[in-house]
């Protein structure tokens, strides 16, 4: 059945690159990649490629925007330009200032800012290759290069989509199905308590739809954070 594009997104119960609609593309993650950062991590998830690199805590400047009782906290992330298809204008434009702020908001929930006043984490998120879902790639690999970093935090941050392609409900859409499909549901939670800290929705869905959709995704996020676990531990030698 071919979409209102002229697109077949699945076919015999299968996706375009052969997935059933509930399995995740294979995700692999790495710590401790970059040599001047606090803490880093590279995670390659489908053709997407994502680099993090955390700076600090260290002083916030200019020191009027000092907290005395807690650190900031500011998540950047951005789209290289020769990420895409079609060269991206480099610099910040409202989709990226849209994911820095949810990304932000998202980490704030773990990180215990309360123990470093008047200083700042920051996390920068480079998309080097993107294939949909990158904001979850992106919050996957801050948060795993905080853990790096040895930032406290209550637990890691994990992230996942789920979306309707053909009327179906399935998990983690690469770009063919993102593009052409109807609906995405990226899901950010906190694993050990499932609690949502990030939810965003493109497209339409019904009430039945949804819930189905945000069960997946955080069952999807539940799977990559245990492959956040393993990269933690590899990357402390096995030492935790
Ligand atoms: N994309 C693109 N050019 C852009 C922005 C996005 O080609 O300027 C592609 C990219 O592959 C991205 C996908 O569109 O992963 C979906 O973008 P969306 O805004 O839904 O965010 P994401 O799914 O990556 O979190």
């Amino acid at each position: 059945m071919k979409n209102t594009n002229g697109i077949e997104l699945m076919k015999d119960g299968k996706r375009l690159d052969g997935r059933k609609p509930d399995e995740l593309r294979k995700i692999t993650m790495k710590t401790g990649v970059l040599k001047r950062a606090s803490g880093s991590a590279y995670v390659e998830w489908g053709k997407n490629k994502v680099v993090a690199g955390v700076y600090g805590p260290r002083q916030l400047h200019p020191k009027f925007m000092q907290n005395p009782t807690r650190a900031m906290v500011r998540c950047i992330y951005n789209l290289a330009p020769f990420s895409v298809d079609d060269r991206k204008k480099p610099g910040p434009d409202r989709r990226s200032m849209e994911i820095s702020k949810v990304s932000t908001e998202a980490l704030e929930n773990v990180i215990l800012a309360e123990k470093f006043p008047n200083a700042t984490i920051d996390i920068f998120v480079e998309v080097l290759q993107a294939d949909a879902g990158t904001r979850c790639v992106g919050l996957t690999a801050a948060s795993l290069a905080l853990a790096d970093a040895g930032i406290p935090m209550k637990d890691m941050v994990a992230a996942c989509a789920a979306g309707k392609v053909q009327g179906q409900i399935v998990l983690d859409l690469m770009k063919e199905e993102d593009n052409f499909g109807e609906s995405d549901l990226p899901v950010a939670v906190i694993p050990r308590r499932k609690e949502v800290v990030l939810l965003q929705m493109d497209g339409k869905l019904s009430r039945e739809e949804f819930s189905k959709a945000l069960n997946l995704a955080v069952e999807g996020a539940m799977q990559v954070y245990e492959i956040q676990k393993k990269a933690i531990l590899e990357g402390a030698g096995g030492r935790i």
